[in-house]
């Protein structure tokens, strides 16, 4: 980086300004070349006939020289490597031209005739600001163009004393004086002003590569928690099923203390991979998905959903809410709810949590309010950091640190906004401001239920199961592809004991052709994603192909990356992740069943 002040020059910074100095003046010289031809055939028809015809002849012959060596000198410049001998041409260049209009005052100018020392005069001052565009950026080549002029001026003043028009001698030096002092000022301006943009286009490419570190940085992370999660999410998912399977009714009363324990540290694991689900989710292209849904139902779900670890605490929940309908992503919303909730819960010992939900002129609002640990001052600008824990609420609970961090990405995927305020030991109040338009009040919740479009949430659950019900389990089959044997007797023991018709299909390609031929109409097909040679799009795609339907189907898998996430969208398969409790595979399926149906 250039230093601030340009007397500490570094050598590679010199050498930089003089590149920069050299190619401003070189492009000059080539555009003015034009100007050196011209102006000494402008002198023909104002000094040929006043002056002798041989000593003009040979003016003009010694200018076409030296702007023919001026030319041939800037292509030599071009050629050369070294910098200082590129100066000292380019220097000879510019002054050999001018060294010869220096000439001019001997040649064209009569001393005692004030005219036609004011004629020459005009043209020298003409030429010295004509150089000072060009050459004042190094004050070496400025004074190279400009002394021979000057200097050849000041000897023929000397030698005519007697008859000069000393006033106008006079502002002509004055001027000389000041297009040297001028030159020498920009000189030094426009070295700093090149240091400035140097400094610029440093830190700008410094912040270039910063950024494409950082962004090389996430896609990495999100890749390693893709991964890393993968291969711990498979034996969770049978571990899932076969808690799920067991029927602790029939344990002793250690052994069923023992499994309920098990089953809680389960489902505290299962919570960790949702939250690093969530990430890779936001990581991927999510965009917001807007529909009308009831606040009071969404409220009422929510309410279940943490009443009993509230109770556990001993704390307080309550709920202020008005019985309307929003236009806006029921699933994000409620992701930012169960993040605030679940962390006023942990970080609250005593006392109670309040959730208000409030009409701001016509959008929604948020909040939740605990009567918590609080947040110390310090670190208020920190906790929305991914993986950030404070120190000062460590032993309440044993998070990863994301769960803030996944509020204020979806705050910012739906365009709201996000406030904290906090007091250690008395408590927080995180507010969510939302674009989503508070549409109207309901008369009755089942309004709600017929207007919710989303599925698979719980406050719309109630709607589905009634339907479902009313469906026969035992007229749905349900193709099973599932390359990991356990897993597989896992579906299949459940859904046959479910009521199911349940389809084993083969994963291997020779078999599952063999097995289109008497396969019967599925109703839903549930696959693995990673089965071998073909994947399960593979084979989904397949079955669709052999009924011509667009089968409704999904994929449990343990591959959280933003890419598969991506494919699955592409060809209209939904997406369950690894670990998941085998009654929400159930009841993803019978709802999207019944909305086939
Ligand atoms: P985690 O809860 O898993 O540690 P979060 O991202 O949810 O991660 O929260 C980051 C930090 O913010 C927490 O470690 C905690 O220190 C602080 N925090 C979040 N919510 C609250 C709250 N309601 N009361 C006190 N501290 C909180």
């Amino acid at each position: 980086m250039p230093p601030d002040n340009p007397a500490t020059y570094s050598e590679n910074y010199n050498e930089l300004v003089a590149k920069e100095k050299l190619g401003y003046m070189l492009d000059y010289a080539k555009t003015s070349t034009v100007a050196t031809i011209v102006a000494p055939l402008l002198c023909i028809p104002l000094y040929s006939d006043n002056t002798p015809e041989l000593l003009f002849k040979s003016w003009l012959v010694l200018m076409a020289i030296v702007v023919l060596v001026r030319l041939q000198l800037i292509r030599v410049i071009k050629a050369s490597s070294d910098i200082n001998h590129k100066f000292t041409l380019l220097n000879i260049a510019v002054g050999s031209v001018t060294f010869v209009w220096g000439l001019g005052w001997f040649i064209f100018v009569i001393a005692k005739d004030p005219i036609s020392y004011l004629l020459y005069q005009i043209i020298c001052l003409t030429i010295l600001f004509v150089g000072m565009v060009g050459y004042c950026v190094n004050w070496k080549t400025f004074c190279a163009f400009i002394v021979p002029l000057k200097g050849l001026e000041i000897i023929f003043l000397v030698m005519n004393y007697q008859h000069i028009i000393w006033p106008i001698s006079v502002g002509s030096m004055v001027a000389f004086y000041l297009a040297l002092k001028m030159g020498f000022l920009f000189s030094k301006s426009w070295e700093r002003s090149f240091s400035l943009r140097l400094k610029n286009d440093t830190l700008y490419e410094e912040l270039v590569v910063e950024k494409n570190a950082s962004i090389a940085a996430n896609i990495a992370k999100s890749e390693f928690i893709a991964t890393a999660s993968h291969d711990l999410r498979q034996p969770m998912q049978a571990i899932n099923i076969f808690i799920e399977m067991i029927d602790h009714r029939q344990l002793k009363e250690y052994e069923s203390s023992v499994f309920h324990r098990i089953r809680k540290s389960v489902s505290v694991l299962n919570k960790m991979f949702n939250t690093l689900l969530d990430i890779s989710k936001l990581d991927s292209n999510l965009k917001p998905i807007e529909t009308q849904f009831s606040l009071a139902l969404m409220a009422n779900d929510l309410r279940h959903s943490f009443a009993d670890l509230c109770q556990e605490k001993g704390l307080g929940l309550a709920f202020t809410f008005e019985d309307v309908l929003i236009q806006g992503d029921p699933h994000l919303t409620e992701q930012i709810l169960r993040n605030l909730l679940s962390n006023a819960i942990q970080y609250t010992d005593r006392g109670s949590i309040q959730v208000n939900f409030e009409n701001d002129q016509g959008h929604l609002n948020f909040s939740v309010q605990d009567t918590g640990c609080g947040i110390p001052p310090t670190d208020m600008s920190l906790i929305f950091n991914e993986f950030y824990r404070s120190d000062h609420s460590r032993s309440h609970h044993d998070g990863l640190g994301l769960g803030l961090s996944i509020v204020i990405r979806i705050v910012k995927k739906i365009g709201g906004e996000c406030a904290v305020a906090s007091e250690v030991d008395k408590g927080s109040k995180f507010t969510i401001k939302t674009p989503f338009l508070v549409l109207k009040s309901l008369e009755s919740p089942s309004t709600a239920l017929s207007l919710s479009a989303k599925p698979f949430t719980n406050w719309v659950d109630a709607s589905i199961r009634n339907a479902a019900n009313k469906v026969s389990k035992s007229s749905l089959h349900v193709g099973i592809i599932e390359n990991d044997d356990s897993l597989r007797d896992a579906y299949l023991q459940y859904f046959t004991t479910a009521g199911y018709q349940v389809c084993e299909i083969p994963h291997q390609e020779d078999k599952f052709n063999a097995y289109l031929q008497d396969i019967p109409k599925l109703n839903f097909i549930l696959s693995d994603f990673r089965l071998g040679e073909k994947d399960g799009i593979f084979y989904i795609q397949q079955l669709r192909e052999e009924f011509n339907d667009e089968i409704p189907a999904c994929i449990v898998t343990a591959d959280t990356s933003p890419q598969h996430l991506e494919m699955f969208k592409q060809h209209n398969i939904h997406v369950l992740h690894k670990p998941i409790d085998i009654q929400d595979i159930e009841e993803f399926i019978l709802q999207q069943t019944f909305s086939s149906h």
